[in-house]
């Protein structure tokens, strides 16, 4: 076990343990809450980490920084054509972390099954809407059935337990909790409401329009019983409910309204080889550089251990000097 002193700490006793690494910045989606229509000036190939790199650093961090949890995400993790070879490179460490993906779900249909053989254990699958047209108009694609066929792969190659993360929009999907409960139910998913947060490289996001928690919970209720969780919450972001007294759960990831930032266990990874101690983080630490300037595997997980000492106490969205992330979501790895 990895000692406290080597470890992801920060000044407020927060230890880091579940690493998110972004594998791209691209996306063959454009959710109107992360990215406009036209997409984003993308990364340079040569920035990006190649995949013995990203493999390279997700080492340093389970091997000597105590990080037991790795998720792959984007951009779309799942545009990565080296995607399965990394999670198989992951999943040989020792002690094994735990291994998921967030994703689209588009290709999932193909990926599930040699994805679970390399050793994921589960998926995250993005799903706002169960409208052929305002999936349409919320991503700006017409893929609804690649995601709904992404993720019947995804529960049959045993990615389980499958969880769904929905962000609702006023006057868009907002009346479509619960209908998309009782889509979870019937197929066995957990699903999860996330709020949505100011991360869209438009800055289209207002506290005002924002669904909040207890709008979801109050839409929930009128149609379920929902009963809380007796599960220990411990670092994880969703508060969740049992519906009609369990065992399936409902969650609600509440990160404006009911911040979570004095659990906090994770540390960022972007496909360029910058480490963030936040979503909301308004610096960056440059490992790619020290990788390939021939930097040894301690000298970087020091560098590592610093960008984390300096973590803030929260991501300060209701303070009124909150100045949004210069990289939208898409390129930090949500
Ligand atoms: N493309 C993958 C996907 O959509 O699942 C992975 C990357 S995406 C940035 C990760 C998660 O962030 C998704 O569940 C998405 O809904 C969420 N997300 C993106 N922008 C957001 C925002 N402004 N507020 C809250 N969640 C957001
Ligand atoms: Fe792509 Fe995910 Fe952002 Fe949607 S939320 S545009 S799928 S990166």
């Amino acid at each position: 076990m990895t000692s406290t002193r080597s470890a992801l700490v920060d000044r407020f006793g927060r230890r880091a343990v579940d690493l998110r690494v972004s594998l791209t910045d691209r996306c063959n989606l454009r959710c109107s809450y992360c990215m406009p229509p036209e997409g984003l000036p993308w990364l340079p190939n040569a920035d990006v980490l190649t995949d013995d790199e990203v493999l390279r650093l997700v080492e340093i961090a389970v091997t000597r920084l105590g990080v037991t949890e790795v998720r792959f995400t984007g951009g779309e993790p799942l545009l990565r054509p080296g995607l399965v070879g990394i999670v198989a490179g992951a999943a040989a460490l020792r002690p094994r972390p735990k291994l998921s993906v967030t994703t689209n779900a588009i290709g999932l249909h193909r990926l599930a099954a040699p994805l679970r053989e390399a050793g994921l254990d589960r998926v995250n699958v993005s799903l706002d809407t169960l409208d052929p047209d305002r999936f349409a108009t919320i991503a700006h694609r017409r893929r609804l059935d690649d995601v709904v066929a992404g993720l019947a792969a995804a529960a049959q190659a045993g990615l389980t337990p499958v969880k769904l993360n929905t962000v609702l929009l006023r006057g868009v999907n907002d009346d479509e909790a619960p209908a998309l409960l009782r889509f979870a139910l019937k197929h066995g998913y957990e699903l999860r409401f996330i709020e949505q947060m100011p991360l869209d490289a438009q800055h289209g996001w207002s506290r005002t329009d924002m669904v909040t928690a207890e709008e979801i919970l109050a839409a929930l209720h009128a149609e379920f019983e929902l009963s809380p969780d007796p599960a220990e919450r411990a670092g994880a972001p969703a508060e969740t409910w049992l519906v009609g007294g369990g065992p399936a759960k409902v969650g609600v990831i509440a990160s404006v309204t009911r911040p979570f930032c004095g659990d906090c266990d994770r540390t960022r990874l972007t496909a360029d080889g910058q480490v963030r101690n936040c979503l909301f983080a308004r610096g960056e630490t440059d490992l790619r550089g020290l990788l390939r300037g021939g930097a040894g595997d301690e000298e970087i997980a020091q560098r590592w251990r610093e960008a984390m000492w300096g973590k803030l106490p929260g991501h300060g969205i209701d303070n009124p000097d909150f100045l949004q992330p210069t990289r939208p979501m898409s390129a930090i790895g949500g």
